[in-house]
């Protein structure tokens, strides 16, 4: 795996970067495991294991995942799998933790709270008032 650490930008401590990608990677075996199951499907532990992101900078790795999965997600289950890739991409290009829309540092407690944020509170507020189903 390459090392991103060394990169010049605006981005947190990676060492803490590595413990939210961390978490995401174990946040979304955990969600494929359970939709595999709601749907009395089956995923192989291997296919819903964090083995998948050994080349995370490549993603059409994860792309291929969600093609062998044997079930259809629901726009709410894809939006929060999404979410979470594009958290793993951030983790991945040094952008994790910087406020997708106005690129402030997003505190760590909210990172702690969802690792998948994407905006700060002000942002994600916004986001929702216009996006709102
Ligand atoms: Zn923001």
């Amino acid at each position: 795996m390459h090392l991103t650490v060394l990169r010049k930008k605006h981005s947190m401590d990676p060492r803490l970067a590595e413990v939210f990608k961390n978490q995401l990677q174990e946040q979304r075996a955990a969600l494929l495991a359970q939709l595999a199951s709601l749907r009395g499907g089956t995923i192989g532990r291997a296919e819903a294991s964090a083995d998948h992101f050994q080349h995370p900078e490549d993603p059409r790795a994860q792309v291929d995942v969600e093609r062998d999965l044997e079930f259809t997600l629901d726009a709410r289950e894809s939006a929060e799998l999404d979410a979470i890739d594009a958290a793993l991409k951030r983790t991945a290009d040094g952008t994790y933790g910087v406020c997708i829309d106005c690129g402030v540092d997003i505190p760590a407690a909210r990172l702690h709270a969802a690792p998948e944020t994407a905006r700060c509170l002000s942002c994600q507020d916004k986001f929702e008032h216009t996006h709102r189903a």
